[in-house]
């Protein structure tokens, strides 16, 4: 038989039982999703077998021709769901796509001023172990130390100062809306190119629920997989053609090699299902979620980093329950409620331990979660971090009771019906 089940049960073990943990688990980590069974569909098909370096009708295999019109109906799609002028779907992840506009846009040693990954920015911009820390200048920008919201003035005298080649906006814990415009007027005062990483907020972007970087960002990067809803992988868009063949003569053959078809295919999917009214529903609900979750959290006395979120996620400050990151997290996982630790601004705690959790709501959203559902979530994720004040080793009580109640939760809103 050609059947999984049968070819590889170990391998299919892996597959039934990770599909079980996301059924009956509570995601919140803000940078997943739950995508269509059409999402799954087109990544697990042929497209998997062909070779394609180049773009369509500029290849360097044969055969092509079919997935010429797969890339172009994703290039198309990206293009009309973000009202921009040039896409790049190829990039195999957001971290691809962060190194492909440097490897267009930079030369080594350059300078770039990217928001720190403790402020709430991504490894990709600037931080020492990553790649963009160690191949440039990198010098890295801090949100205000009482507000904890970002300082456009001090950036803008941080890039007096350095003078970047290039300044990136964007991250992966950022709970309020950015001004681009205002980014655009920094980087145009020192003559730097403006890169947006809009990885976590594309979802947003694309049906308006957050202003759109591309009328102000020479480029602008995105994963395709957190509020975006489409496979794993990464992309850049650009309002610049001039700019746009610099990047795709950086994705292929600078960074990458063959591009993922089958992926692409999946993005194709997801930007198709982008385009619907459908979505526009889906993303107002995911935020209005996170407006609920917080409201729920701060009702039982934790802190919201910056006192609520006008996005997806939340930062939440555990300190005023005397908790740590690590220990909640540990605790919320065990009652079947995954989030991930992460440092609040300026944490004095180290990066494995941290003083916070965040929270998103695009994966509960997906299956189906309104804000009745979410504020609920909200109090078995307290009554956890409450049973932890209480007996701070665990408390199997309080988490074996929330554990059952997920189940019941989960059980009315299955992950494919
Ligand atoms: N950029 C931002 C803002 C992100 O949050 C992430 C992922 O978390 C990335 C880039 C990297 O994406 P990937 O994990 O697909 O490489």
């Amino acid at each position: 038989s050609q059947a999984l089940s049968e070819r590889d049960p170990e391998l299919f073990a892996t597959l039934t039982e990770e599909q079980e943990r996301q059924e009956i688990g509570i995601e919140l980590i803000a940078s997943e999703n739950i995508v269509s069974k059409a999402v799954l569909e087109a990544q697990g098909s042929v497209l998997t077998n062909k070779y394609a370096e180049g773009y369509p009708t500029r290849r360097y295999y044969g055969g092509c021709e079919v997935v010429d019109v797969t890339e172009q109906l994703a290039i198309d799609r990206a293009k009309q769901l973000f009202g921009c002028e040039f896409a790049n779907v190829q990039p195999h992840s957001g971290a691809q796509a962060n190194g492909a506009v440097m490897l267009a846009l930079l030369q080594p040693g350059d300078t770039i001023l990217g928001m720190s990954l403790s402020s709430g920015g991504h490894l990709t911009h600037g931080a020492p172990p990553a790649q963009s820390g160690k191949w440039f200048n990198a010098v890295q920008y801090e949100v205000n130390a009482e507000t904890l919201l970002m300082d456009y003035d001090a950036i803008e005298a941080q890039a007096v100062e350095c003078q970047p080649k290039m300044i990136i906006a964007g991250g992966s814990a950022i709970p309020r809306e950015i001004d681009f415009k205002r980014f655009r007027e920094i980087a145009d005062k020192v003559g730097a190119y403006l890169m947006v990483d809009m990885a976590h907020i594309a979802g947003l972007v694309a049906t308006g629920a957050h202003p759109s970087p591309l009328p102000h960002a020479h480029v602008v990067t995105t994963t395709t997989h957190k509020t975006l809803r489409g496979p794993r992988g990464g992309m850049i868009l650009s309002n610049n053609l001039d700019i746009g063949k610099k990047i795709n003569s950086a994705v292929f053959p600078g960074y990458q090699g063959g591009p993922l078809m089958h992926v692409i295919a999946g993005k194709a999917v997801a930007f198709g299902e982008a385009l619907k009214p459908e979505f526009k529903d889906y993303i107002n609900q995911v935020v209005a979620n996170a407006k609920t979750l917080a409201e729920v959290m701060v009702e039982r006395g934790c802190d919201i980093v910056t006192g609520g979120t006008d996005t997806h996620l939340m930062l939440v400050d555990l300190r005023p329950k005397g908790l740590k990151g690590n220990v909640a997290d540990q605790a919320l996982e065990r009652a079947g409620i995954t989030c991930n630790k992460n440092g609040i601004p300026f944490d004095t705690e180290k990066p494995m331990v941290t003083s916070g959790v965040r929270l998103g709501t695009p994966a509960i959203t997906s299956r189906g979660f309104g804000e009745e559902e979410t504020r609920k979530v909200g109090h078995l994720i307290s009554d956890v971090l409450d049973g932890l004040v209480e007996k701070p080793e665990g408390n199997p009580e309080v988490e074996e009771r929330v554990r059952k109640e997920v189940l019941e939760l989960c059980k009315q809103f299955p992950l494919y019906r």
